[in-house]
């Protein structure tokens, strides 16, 4: 961007000038003709170049000792000291001599001009300019040309429409004057006055590459790629040829645009110009390659270009890396690290987000110390992505520790940090770091509101994500496609699939993450039909269905029971859709087969599958057996099952004891309980919580600690009486226990969910629902149970187990007895 930026200041054209004359013409001659030329006095005029030549030399002290020792100075002999110590860098000697001038010309203005301006101090440069034209000098064309171009946002408006109303009294912002006109377009598109950048331009009437390129890239940073992309084609048309900035400008514009025909367009024509084998130009297509996800495309780009720079290298290792292929990535990172740039440059941001998403901490800490070594770890954005690292890795202490070093705790910091928290699970602490980020008054942004609701969303407390709502309302973020998915999961996930179709439907704009959502939110609640709906109505607005949409689809026939829709859609991935199923609809599809007891088709499926069937997939056939009383195939499973390395849980285990007790087979019963005991696998305790006036209420099986205990026991037994005489029979084959039968029926009663049931029905009004999380399954007998018990107390009791929602009301339950 910086670069067709003019660069000639005063001092240096004067310099080339000299350079160019004293190529060709010997010493003694030179100085001679300056002489005569200027009618000066020889000896000053001799002595000035002997300073001059000891300045160009470097020798500054020499050629202050000289110009001290002169018997008469000039203005020349001011200047060229004073442009010596601009040139190196030491401005206070310069602003010293500058100071004590009495005969300051255009010439000396600028100098100093060109020093402030070069190095952001626009306040002052500014400054000189008014006081040099308040001192009845006037400006050339050279003082424009070196005050502009570095202008950035920091300038004030009206100082660049000052300097631009004196280039028009002078005549400048004419031609020949181009190069005055040029830098006037670029200071208005830096200083965000796009509107009289575009008036100047129009008002140009002999315009080159530079005053076209000036305003392309100025309407892509303005977001108007459109415009940026219609000037690229007048500027071909009217004969110009385009340059390396030409084609950078145009190709961001492109991106921005996600036109990827377009993209390729101007890809041939940077090859046919040539402009591809530029470096600056090459990084922007393999980025253009990269941003539309093709992976394969950018990396033979990458192998063909000329030149390589850092920003290449970073290209691709961001492009694999967003692939999820990181060991491309990391064999790249390598690479990189010998081929001699500025370790500053190495993007280990990148490489740290890879070790988090592998929660690979010792990778994570070899990118650390590198990035120490490399002085890098204090750059912003590195700083963030190591707070990520260690709290993927679950060094909290770590994490925290670096968050509160880091020069800067912005919002991307903080949220980092949370998001830490909450993706280990750890709800309660991010939502608490929530509170404090509010309290260091920085603003959440998107990416916070989706973190902090997807917590609120794990707790299922409404109230919580009310809240949420209207913070998020409140901070202007809730048209937000984030915070509005975000939203949507979050409603439905705290089981009011109402509050979340309304701010579905209220959404300004949706993407496929929006509509995803809303699919899941069906498909949880176990409303097949609507989530179908939503699948369909999606593809209807124009969006193109994700894995994840099909995903939603396949979950919703999954927990309906759709099997020939399920089979469908499952088909039209990869035939409509293009998609290649991945193993999570493998697992949904082969849970869709066996839960209708359709083995044989499941068998082949599996059969079929491009990878082994794993822990997930088995555990459903198991489950599927126990319902189906299929043994033999679930013995299969659970050979398959009991021979795993690694296991999440005891549920297999549990589930085969069950088996066998269903069938009375106690020997292996006690067979399949020791083997668990023996490989040290614990069962993982079920419980249920309930939110009761703003506190979460947790309880275990049989736990009856809670204050209220007495009362709760109390309730169940009134209850379960009463749901007997309404038919209910307790099923006792889900207890894994050869225990007797009074006894069995007496640990249904007090199951997690039937407590947080009753301690709701005490502690709530009449009427009002419930809505009670388990961690586990919901178990059959309980919800025989609680069917009944909607019935009885006529209240809507919602249950949110770890797969799905029942929705309980007038003893029928929203997911038709099918889970
Ligand atoms: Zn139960
Ligand atoms: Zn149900």
């Amino acid at each position: 961007m910086k670069r067709y930026c003019v660069r000639s200041t005063t001092f240096t054209t004067l310099h080339q000038l000299r350079q160019t004359a004293t190529a060709t013409v010997p010493a003694r001659f030179r100085i001679d003709a300056r002489i005569i030329k200027t009618g000066f006095d020889t000896d000053t005029c001799r002595s000035n170049f002997i300073v001059e030549e000891l300045l160009r030399k470097g020798q500054v002290f020499a050629a202050r000792k000289l110009f001290d020792e002169m018997p008469q100075k000039n203005t020349v002999s001011t200047n060229t000291m004073i442009s010596g110590y601009v040139k190196s860098g030491d401005i206070s000697s310069a602003r010293e001599l500058f100071d004590a001038m009495v005969d300051r010309t255009v010439v000396t203005w600028t100098i100093l001009m060109g020093w402030y301006a070069r190095n952001n101090q626009f306040d002052e440069s500014f400054k000189l300019f008014r006081e040099m034209c308040r001192s009845c000098t006037l400006p050339d064309h050279v003082t424009f040309a070196t005050l502009l171009p570095g202008c950035n946002d920091e300038v004030p408006e009206n100082a660049v429409s000052q300097v631009h109303a004196f280039a028009v009294k002078l005549g400048f912002d004419r031609n020949p004057f181009l190069t005055v006109c040029n830098v006037l377009v670029k200071s208005y598109c830096e200083i965000g006055r796009r509107d009289s950048a575009c008036v100047v331009f129009e008002q140009i009437q002999e315009k080159d590459s530079v005053t076209f390129n000036t305003l392309i890239t100025g309407y892509e940073k303005d977001g108007l790629y459109m415009e940026a992309i219609h000037l690229f084609v007048e500027m071909q048309q009217s004969g110009h040829k385009p340059s390396d900035f030409t084609f950078s400008g145009v190709l961001k514009a492109v991106v921005g645009l996600h036109d990827f025909v377009l993209g390729q367009q101007l890809h041939c024509l940077a090859v046919t110009t040539g402009f591809s084998r530029d470096v600056s130009v090459g990084n922007q297509i393999l980025d253009f390659y990269s941003k539309h996800d093709r992976v394969l495309e950018t990396r033979n780009l990458f192998n063909e270009m000329p030149e390589l720079d850092f920003v290449s290298y970073n290209v691709v290792i961001s492009s694999y890396s967003q692939a999820e292929q990181y060991e491309e990535s990391l064999k790249l990172f390598r690479e990189m690290q010998c081929m001699g740039f500025d370790r500053r440059n190495l993007p280990f941001a990148t490489v740290l987000s890879i070790a988090a998403n592998f929660s690979s901490l010792q990778m994570g800490r070899q990118v650390h110390c590198q990035a120490i070594v490399a002085m890098a770890d204090s750059v912003p954005h590195v700083g963030n992505s190591l707070v990520d690292m260690y709290a993927k890795c679950e060094m909290f202490e770590e994490a925290e520790l670096i968050f509160k070093r880091l020069s800067q705790q912005s919002t991307v910091s903080w949220t980092a940090l949370i998001s830490g928290y909450v993706q280990k699970g750890l709800h309660e602490a991010g939502l608490k770091l929530f509170t404090k980020m509010r309290g260091a008054n920085l603003r959440a942004d998107q990416s916070t509101f989706a973190t902090v609701l997807r917590a609120s969303a794990s707790f299922a407390s409404l109230l919580l994500g009310k809240q949420l709502h209207a913070f998020i309302i409140r901070s202007g973020n809730s048209e937000n496609v984030f915070s509005g998915c975000g939203l949507v999961d979050m409603y439905a996930k705290s089981g009011s699939i109402k509050d979340a179709v309304q701010v579905f439907e209220e959404m300004p704009d949706r993407n496929a993450v929006c509509w995803n959502a809303l699919i899941s939110a069906y498909a949880d609640n176990g409303d097949g039909e609507a989530a179908i709906g939503a699948f369909t109505n999606m593809i209807h607005s124009g969006l193109q269905p994700d894995p994840v949409s099909v995903l939603g689809v396949l979950t919703a026939c999954s927990h309906c029971g759709f099997v020939e829709q399920g089979t469908e859609y499952f088909q039209a991935m990869s035939r409509i859709y293009g998609m290649t199923p991945k193993r999570k609809h493998y697992a949904c599809m082969l849970d869709l087969l066996v839960r209708n007891g359709r083995f044989a088709e499941a068998e082949k499926l599996m059969g079929e599958m491009p990878f082994e069937p794993d822990e997930i997939m088995w555990s459903s056939v198991l489950n599927a057996c126990r319902i189906h009383k299929n043994q033999g195939l679930a013995e299969r499973a659970a050979d398959q099952l009991f021979g795993m390395e690694k296991l999440r849980d005891a549920a297999a285990y549990k589930s085969m004891s069950n088996i066998y007790a269903a069938a009375g087979e106690w020997e292996s019963v006690s067979h399949v309980m020791k083997a668990m005991r023996e490989r040290g696998i614990k069962k993982v305790p079920a419980y249920s919580w309930v939110e009761v006036n703003l506190k979460i209420h947790v309880f275990s099986s049989n736990d009856k600690t809670h204050p209220k205990g007495d009362e709760i026991v109390r309730k169940i037994n009134e209850l379960t009486a009463e749901i007997e005489r309404e038919g209910y029979k307790p099923d006792t084959s889900w207890v894994a226990q050869d225990i007797d039968e009074q006894m069995k029926i007496e640990s249904l009663k007090f199951h997690s969910e039937r407590l947080a049931v009753a301690f709701a029905l005490i502690s709530t009004p009449e009427g009002c629902p419930i809505v009670v999380m388990k961690n586990l399954r919901a178990c059959r007998d309980c919800h025989a149970a609680i069917k009944l018990i909607s019935k009885i107390v006529k209240r809507e009791i919602t249950i949110r187990d770890s797969r799905r929602f029942h929705h309980f009301r007038d003893g029928i339950c929203s997911c038709g007895d099918y889970w």
